[in-house]
């Protein structure tokens, strides 16, 4: 399949193809392939794939598919990341596939200017919000009333959920079940991409997930 091909059967967003074609993308991945048409229509996933091969935009596309364009509401998606350095390249490609459709994307870099940017009036501004989930869940705790509204989240992303998972600690569950009980919408959905099938991950995924659609590569 081609992105001409995705355009017509999966209805995705001639903006978002030219911007995969300015990254000099010519066709979706093999990962890519698979997990556009269950993600467009709003299956929660579990991708196997590693670094390398477009996972990134694998489930960076069909949720600013998705999103369409800026709603004024705050934050429809959430994407976790096990590190600030992965977060920054994944912040960066999400604002380069996302030219042109006006959303507005924020990475948490420093959790105290997150907490002024995120007041009653600013907050509703951003739509993307990519962050490792020390940073979030640090300001989820914060008060009464965290500052950060999360309850209009159609989307969170696990990306690299193995290493996140990594040793079966409980850390990283815990923390996963405190951001998904503050995404409060009624109609979260959630992607895990992982390395590899690690026991941990498959383990989550069965005991959350309903219907979860495994695709690898
Ligand atoms: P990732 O697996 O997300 O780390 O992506 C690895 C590299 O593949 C990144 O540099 C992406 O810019 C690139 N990439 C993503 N999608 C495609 C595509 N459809 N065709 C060619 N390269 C791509």
């Amino acid at each position: 399949e081609t992105f001409d091909d995705m355009i017509v059967k999966h209805k995705l967003s001639e903006v978002l193809v030219s911007n995969l074609l300015n990254q000099g993308y010519s066709e979706p991945t093999a990962i890519q392939k698979q997990a556009w048409p269950l993600m467009l229509q709003g299956r929660e996933i579990l991708g196997c794939a590693p670094t390398g091969s477009g996972k990134t935009a694998a489930f960076l596309v069909p949720i600013l598919n998705q999103l369409g364009g800026p709603q004024r509401k705050g934050f429809r998606a959430v994407i976790l990341a096990p590190t600030r350095e992965l977060a920054k390249q994944t912040y960066r490609e999400c604002t380069r596939l996302s030219e042109g459709l006006g959303l507005r994307v924020h990475i948490i870099s420093n959790v105290n200017k997150a907490k002024e940017k995120f007041g009653p009036k600013s907050a509703k501004k951003f739509d993307v919000l990519v962050t490792t989930p020390n940073r979030l869940v640090f300001l989820l705790q914060e008060d009464d009333t965290p500052p950060i509204d999360l309850s209009n989240v159609e989307w969170l992303v696990v990306d690299e959920s193995d290493r996140l998972f990594e040793g079966g600690a409980r850390g990283f569950r815990d923390q996963l079940a405190a951001v998904y009980r503050a995404c409060t919408g009624p109609n979260i959905r959630r992607a895990l991409f992982s390395a590899t099938f690690s026991h941990d991950v498959q383990h989550w995924c069965k005991l959350n997930l309903n219907n979860v659609a495994m695709v690898t590569v």
